[in-house]
């Protein structure tokens, strides 16, 4: 999986935790949530700059970190 750059959101848990984000190119099976259905098709995946970190599809990488989810992570846009 190939490193693109970083994008200009965070990810931040109960206004602690904060993770940065960066794009990758990789195959279809990078995504964490591979093999469950419903993986965005292009060939761009996001996730953390840590490489043991998991990486998802742009499709449930949005699904699992939008503004509404109880107990998730939210995206912030650092200004
Ligand atoms: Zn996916």
């Amino acid at each position: 999986m190939k490193r693109i750059k970083q994008m200009p959101w965070v990810l931040e848990l109960d206004g602690e935790e904060v993770h940065d984000c960066f794009l990758f190119e990789g195959d279809a099976s990078d995504c964490e949530m591979a093999g469950k259905g419903g993986c965005g098709t292009s060939k761009c995946f996001l996730g953390t700059g840590d490489s043991r970190e998991p990486k998802f599809c742009l499709r449930h990488y949005f699904e699992l970190n939008g503004d509404d989810r109880e107990g998730g992570y939210k995206i912030v846009f650092e200004h």
